[in-house]
């Protein structure tokens, strides 16, 4: 009989090719409890920032992360799907059209989002995958200062 196939393969060592990387995201777009988005909560709880709901379905966009209490909205950006200031990545080389109006639409909607929640007087954050995996302790202070009431201002990813 030969082995059964691991379900999950093991953490690659080598760096991914551009196609795994976008592979990779598109995953990431599909689930809800995305990888960063679980490494951001778990700091959180463990920092002793607790109280947050998740998704929460009242809110426009439901925020991945936000604290009724505080009014304070926590975004966690995949960085392809909403296409990351910071890391820039790449675009797609095939079907361009496709992703340009894709993209185009994600952002939109991202910034719809954020207005109706400004507009309802919460305090909106947008943190992006790439930050997490940066700095999560800075991630987790910036948060803790907004938390504490913090003016947004004091965030440069206030949208
Ligand atoms: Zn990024």
């Amino acid at each position: 009989m030969p082995k059964k196939k691991k379900k999950y393969a093991a953490a690659e060592a080598t760096p991914l090719t551009a196609q795994e990387r976008i592979s990779r995201y598109m995953r990431g777009n599909r689930a809800k409890h995305t990888q960063p988005e679980l490494l951001l909560r778990r700091a959180l709880w463990h920092g002793g920032l607790r109280g947050y709901r998740l998704h929460w379905k009242k809110l426009p966009g439901k925020p991945d992360v936000c604290y009724p209490g505080r009014r304070l909205a926590i975004f966690i950006h995949g960085c392809f799907w909403h296409r990351c200031p910071h890391c820039l990545p790449a675009m797609p080389k095939t079907n361009i059209p496709f992703w340009t109006d894709k993209f185009a639409r994600n952002q939109e909607r991202d910034q719809r989002h954020r207005e109706k929640l400004k507009a309802a007087g919460w305090q909106v954050v947008v943190i992006w995958a790439c930050q997490l995996q940066e700095n999560l302790d800075g991630c987790v202070f910036t948060i803790r200062a907004l938390h504490a009431g913090a003016p947004e201002s004091y965030w440069l990813e206030a949208a």
